[in-house]
Formats: C-alpha cells, structure tokens, sequence
C-alpha cells in the first residue's frame, strides 16, 4: 500500500511522526509520504522510526496552503531536500502569518462569547505549524462544538462568524520553491478549489501548469471514482504526475483511515517512480 498524503503532530495530525511510522508499519503502508501543513519538522524522527522498523519507505513533503478564492488551493510538494535554505524560510513565513491570524481567531471567538485563551490552543498542539484544527479542538473539549468539523461549520470556516482571513504565499510562488527544493509540486484535491465547472478546473490548472506544476492528486479519500476517472484524465493531458493519498490526521478527521482513507483508496505502485522521474527530470 502507499499513502503519498498524511499529517503528523508537527501541524494538525494527532499522531507524532513516530506513532505515524508505526502506524503504517502496522496497516502495511510501504511508501509514506508524510505533508504536514507548512512545515518539514516532523519528517527527521519519521525517517529515523522508518529507518529502525525497516519496513516503510518515507518520501518527504510538505502541504502549503496557498493564496486563492473562494475554495482553498493546497499545493504538496514532494521529494524536496529539507535542509533547502529558500524552502524553509517560505515555511518560517507561513507559520508566522499562522501565529499573527490565530490570535485574532481567538478574539473573534471570544467576542462571541466562547471562554477561551491562546495559551489553551498552544496547549492543544504539539508541532510548530499551529492552525483552525488546534482552535476547534479547544472548542470541542469545551463543549463549544460536537466536533472538529462542527467547529468548522459553524464557526471556522470562510464566511462563518471567527473566519480571520489570512495572507497566503501566491501558488506560483510555492511552486516555484518547491521546485527550488528539487521537489514536484503538486495540486492537492481539486475539487476543493470550488471550480465552477470542469473547464474551469482545467483553466486553473492550465494556469499552474504554467507556472511549473508537475502533478495533481487523482487518488484521495473524498473523491469518487467518477472524479478520480476525470482528475486522472486531466493529469494525461497536461502531463502531470498522478498522485494520491488518504490526507490521514488521525482523531481531527476520524473517519479517514491511513493507506486506505474511507475504505477503497487505492494509490497505483508507480506513482512513486513517477514523481521520481519528475523530480529528476529538473
Ligand atoms: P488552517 O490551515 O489553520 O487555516 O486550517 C485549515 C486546515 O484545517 C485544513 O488544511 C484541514 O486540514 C483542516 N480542515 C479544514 N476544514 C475542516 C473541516 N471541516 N473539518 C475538519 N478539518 C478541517
Ligand atoms: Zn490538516
Ligand atoms: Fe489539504
Ligand atoms: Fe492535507
């Protein structure tokens, strides 16, 4: 099995990148791609559990969340070298733009009435890469929602009463980095850009390409086979990677499971050699 998409406590994920490892060992994930939001912390124990149980095969990735509207752009990027100077400045600048809009979430949360401080937040989370999953997850423990989704719902999301917009890096700009990195950039789940028709997927996608896009996500826990069939024919025809995983977070989205992701994700076994090959085609 391989699972190109999932999150460790280094950002929202509930699981360290050990337990992760162990995880996957576990439920015979052989190739993990581990993409924490805006950062790189957690993938050195994840090589160094991966490399004492011997039995997965870690490919680094990152997930940046970048500047779009009205749904949300998520660009992955993987194979990058992690000690890339210019990568990991772009990420210190996303989790300082996180750490300025998190208060003000907060804020607003408070000003509608919900008891509760940034200290208990920070208390909720375990990595560097602190976002929305950590503020709903105080809110559940509190009562304030039924879950993480909930919170989302009603509160959390764009266009709910404590959404706190937030600059974002430009996606050519994160392309342009994770190339820099040596990495292949990646769009994440197509549809939740909200595109108002398929031509309109293919003309942003068009648009990436452009900008150096080398592959998309065909495979994923909430596409049906109908959408994985069209992403997949897309990818064809702007030759990009196909790739897929299962965006594991562990109890934040437990319904998802790893390697499998509601029941019948299936990733094909070359899709790690086709990034291989994209990344060294550069
Ligand atoms: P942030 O990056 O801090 O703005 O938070 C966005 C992240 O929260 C996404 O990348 C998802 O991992 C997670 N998320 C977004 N919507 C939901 C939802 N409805 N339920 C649970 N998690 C969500
Ligand atoms: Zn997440
Ligand atoms: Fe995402
Ligand atoms: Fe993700």
């Amino acid at each position: 099995m391989i699972d190109l998409h999932s999150h460790t406590t280094a950002s929202d994920g509930s699981l360290s990148p050990a337990e992760l490892v162990a995880l996957a060992a576990a439920a015979g994930v052989k190739v993990l791609g581990i993409t924490d939001h805006d950062t790189i912390d957690g993938l050195a124990a994840a090589r160094d559990a991966a490399a004492a149980t011997g039995l997965v095969e870690i490919i680094p990735g990152v997930e940046f969340s970048a500047e779009y509207s009205p749904g949300t752009m998520h660009l992955l990027g993987y194979l990058i070298d992690p000690e890339n100077g210019e990568l990991l400045s772009a990420l210190e600048e996303m989790r300082a733009r996180r750490n300025t809009r998190n208060p003000r979430i907060v804020e607003a949360l408070r000003g509608l009435g919900f008891e509760m401080t940034m200290e208990e937040v920070l208390a909720a989370s375990r990595g560097s890469s602190i976002g929305r999953p950590h503020i709903a997850q105080v809110m559940v423990a509190k009562g304030y929602a039924q879950s993480v989704d909930d919170a989302f719902a009603r509160w959390l999301d764009r266009g709910r009463p404590a959404y706190v917009a937030q600059a974002r890096i430009e996606p050519a700009e994160a392309i342009r980095v994770i190339k820099a990195a040596g990495g292949v950039p990646v769009l994440a789940h197509p549809y939740q850009l909200k595109p108002a028709s398929d031509s309109h997927l293919e003309e942003i996608v068009r648009g990436l390409c452009a900008a150096g896009l080398g592959g998309m996500e065909v495979w994923y826990s909430r596409h049906t086979a109908e959408m994985s069939a069209f992403y997949l024919a897309l990818a064809e025809r702007y030759g990009l990677v196909a790739t897929g995983g299962s965006d594991f977070h562990g109890t934040p989205k437990p319904d998802i499971f790893l390697g499998t992701g509601t029941g019948s994700l299936r990733v094909p076994p070359e899709t790690v050699a086709n990034l291989r090959v994209k990344a060294a085609r550069r």
